[in-house]
């Protein structure tokens, strides 16, 4: 089976709602700054009050590489991208799509959710079908 994170402490209950296919963006009470990746202090003010906001889930595609080989359980071409959510942060995450050669910078996202055994990892797809 394809692997899944292995959440530490500050990482826990981020990965927890994202197994309820909820994707959150952990924000500062303090200075009101959205951040990724999920952490115990804010890297702009550090304040230690940070809370997880419900994001909403669409994001835009700034860059990506689509792999012809990957490990076990992977089906090539799949593609690996840097996209920048709705909120503010960027993050590394799997696109979802059935022809990567396709995909084109700035397309609009939105996340979705794939099953692996009784977790869930966070993918992007194209919000439009790929001509
Ligand atoms: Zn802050």
């Amino acid at each position: 089976m394809k692997p899944v994170a292995l959440p530490t402490p500050d990482t826990r209950e981020w990965f927890d709602r994202i197994d309820l296919g909820r994707l959150t963006v952990p924000r500062c009470r303090d200075c009101g700054s959205f951040f990724l990746y999920p952490r115990s202090s804010c890297p702009r003010c550090g304040g230690r009050s940070i809370e997880l906001v419900d994001a909403a889930g669409t994001a835009t595609l700034l860059s990506f590489v689509v792999n012809q080989r990957g490990p076990e359980g992977f089906e090539p071409p799949y593609a690996l991208a840097i996209v920048q959510l709705a909120e503010g942060p960027r993050m590394l995450a799997g696109i979802a799509t059935t022809d990567p050669a396709e995909l084109e910078i700035d397309v609009p996202l939105r996340a979705v959710f794939e099953e692996r055994g009784d977790r869930k990892v966070l993918y992007f797809e194209p919000e439009v079908a790929q001509k």
